[in-house]
């Protein structure tokens, strides 16, 4: 209400200075009259100006008004009532109508009455012809009229502006109005994201309260340049005014409030949520990309070289990481590292006794430890920590259907304080592909090993002697040694089988292979040739000293059966199926020559 008030002053104040100026030209003016309506006015005037400023009551207000109505009925009846005063009561009127007090503007109605008729009946013709009553009417039904729409356009007025105001309060974004660079209206939403109270907003120009101080100039270039576009989307750095940086982007649109002035609307919005999203989703995106690597990377290396890839993989994985072990039950029971990275000579080792380190606690329990102080830590051992120079230790299970079959250790060389969960969940998948790779591995080390391997005496069979005999000539040509082979064959072995059944002979076989094993050093090689046939692959060793050795095993078959054998010696010159031809054709001598006993070729 002041505000309308305030509206009201400089006309208020206009009509006071024109009824000035009107008095003195008027004849036969009663001037105690006129005097006491100028007081009248002036304290109406007071009444107005203090309603302008916001300190008016309602009984000023209405008192000022009827001393100003007051004032109106004694300028007429001092100056005449012809004299023109008449219009001086839109004044109360439109004081009235604009505060939207329909109360008032009644009383104000009922004065006017007073103010027309009141004379005519009290005082009457000359000086208030009945013929007043046409012109006191004409100016109550005028009053009322345009009180009234003043009153309605001011409510539609108020209405419309509660509904912007109700449609910015409720915007979630921020939200300024600005004309000729100034803000002229901003909303809470912006009062919140930039922690500035709306008085400090309203009327603020380039450079913007909200703008970073080295910015300025940049900012101003930018305003310019949207300006000139008449609009546009930026993302822009704002300072809060608790100095707090944060991420904006900003929307201005020009546009035309209909007074002539270009304006502004421009939306603020605090977009830290989504950077902070986008770098979620970067990050998420990375990990991906780095889930898939580990997985193409253990998943497809070959399996005799998946436990140094997933160490490998590991340190890539672990920022920062400088050392990278892998821990496996050992025939003892106790641990001991099956790949490491950086290489090491030896394999690292705990014992049974050291419950406490970390590789026997996370095999123990399948889930991750972390250890900050690696140092003075129970769960690490100091001699391998200072060998390493580690810092920080993670210990990761590597886990699969079976249980726990090993256990990462990932050393820091600088000290951290914890591992952050994304890292965890890395090494979490590199874990899980490491058992799969590990499993496969050994399975395939397995199979490899049964295809390597006779099923009945549990000898290498005729293929690993190949590879074998292959590699020791290599070994025997590089030393310089010789190197003999020898064919091994049981006499009158269908007799045999014939005699004591095939599950005889059988037994006979696996007993005979046995006893040579458990004879022979452990360089030399027994395999089994096929059939009942045995060949022997003697490193460091001539013809004479293979047929001595041949010889002892004799006597060692149950049954009385014998074997007969023929000797080839190679200084590892000698293409392996020479050296085999050679030992076979010396058998077929020993047969010839009547079996029990050794050829050397
Ligand atoms: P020779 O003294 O000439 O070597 O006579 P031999 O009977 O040992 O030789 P021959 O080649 O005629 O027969 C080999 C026999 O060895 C035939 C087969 O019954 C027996 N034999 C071969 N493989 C196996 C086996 O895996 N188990 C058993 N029980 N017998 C086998
Ligand atoms: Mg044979
Ligand atoms: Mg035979």
């Amino acid at each position: 209400m002041p505000s309308s008030a305030r509206r009201l002053l400089p006309p208020f104040a206009l009509c006071m200075v024109v009824v000035l100026v009107l008095l003195p030209g008027e004849a036969r003016v009663q001037w105690g009259e006129v005097a006491l309506a100028l007081l009248l006015l002036a304290g109406a005037g007071l009444g107005l100006a203090a309603a302008a400023n916001g300190r008016e009551r309602r009984g000023t207000t209405l008192a000022s008004m009827f001393a100003l109505l007051a004032a109106i009925a004694l300028l007429r009846n001092g100056v005449g009532a012809n004299a023109g005063f008449g219009p001086l009561i839109f004044l109360p009127v439109m004081w009235a109508a604009l505060e939207r007090r329909r109360t008032e503007l009644l009383a104000v109605l009922v004065g006017i009455a007073g103010v027309y008729f009141l004379p005519m009946l009290i005082t009457g013709p000359p000086q208030y012809p009945s013929s007043g009553w046409r012109g006191g009417t004409l100016m109550l039904v005028t009053s009322a009229a345009v009180g009234f729409a003043v009153i309605a356009l001011v409510e539609h007025l108020r209405a419309e502006r509660d509904r912007s105001a109700a449609i910015l309060a409720a915007m979630s974004e921020g939200f300024a109005l600005t004309r000729d660079g100034e803000i002229i209206q901003v909303n809470p939403a912006l009062c919140a994201i930039t922690g500035f109270p709306e008085a400090d907003l309203l009327g603020a120009r380039a450079p913007f309260p909200f703008w970073p101080t080295e910015s300025h100039e940049a900012n101003t270039a930018l305003l310019r340049k949207i300006v000139g576009a008449g609009g546009g989307s930026f993302d822009i750095e704002l300072v809060r005014a608790d100095g707090k940086r944060f991420p904006a982007m900003i929307s201005a649109i020009a546009t035309d409030l209909g007074d002539g002035s270009r304006c502004f609307l421009n939306t603020v919005r605090d977009i830290t949520e989504l950077r902070a999203h986008e770098d979620r989703q970067r990050q998420h995106a990375e990990q991906l990309a780095t889930i898939t690597d580990v997985i193409r990377e253990i998943g497809h290396c070959d399996p005799l070289d998946a436990r140094p890839t997933i160490c490998r993989t590991a340190l890539a994985l672990a920022e920062g990481a400088h050392a990278v072990s892998l821990w496996e039950i050992g025939l003892d029971g106790g641990l001991a590292t099956t790949a490491t990275r950086p290489e090491t000579t030896a394999p690292y080792r705990v014992g049974l006794d050291q419950s406490d380190h970390g590789a026997h606690v996370v095999m123990a329990t399948g889930q991750p430890l972390f250890v900050a102080d690696a140092r003075t830590s129970p769960h690490c051992d100091r001699r391998i920590i200072e060998l390493l120079g580690a810092a920080s230790v993670l210990f990761h299970p590597i886990s699969d259907a079976q249980g726990v079959r090993g256990a990462l250790a990932i050393s820091w060389p600088q000290a951290r304080t914890e591992i952050a969960e994304g890292e965890i969940l890395l090494i979490g998948v590199l874990a899980g592909e490491a058992a799969l790779a590990m499993q496969r591995a050994d399975l395939l080390g397995r199979l490899d090993e049964l295809t390597r391997t006779d099923e009945l005496t549990g000898l290498p069979n005729r293929r690993a002697w190949d590879e074998l005999l292959v590699h020791e000539l290599a070994v025997a040509e590089r030393h310089d040694k010789p190197l003999s082979v020898a064919m091994l064959d049981l006499d009158f072995f269908k007799r045999y089988n014939d005699k004591h059944g095939h599950l005889a002979g059988d037994r006979l076989l696996r007993a005979a292979a046995a006893a040579w094993q458990a004879t022979l050093r452990a360089t030399d090689v027994l395999a089994r040739w096929g059939g009942e046939e045995f060949a022997l692959l003697l490193p460091g060793c001539d013809g004479q000293g293979a047929a001595i050795l041949i010889n002892r095993l004799r006597g060692m078959l149950p049954d009385g059966v014998t074997f007969s054998a023929g000797v080839a010696t190679s200084d590892g010159t000698t293409p392996p199926r020479t050296l085999i031809d050679a030992a076979d054709q010396a058998l077929y001598q020993a047969k010839a020559d009547g079996r029990d006993r050794v050829v050397v070729g």
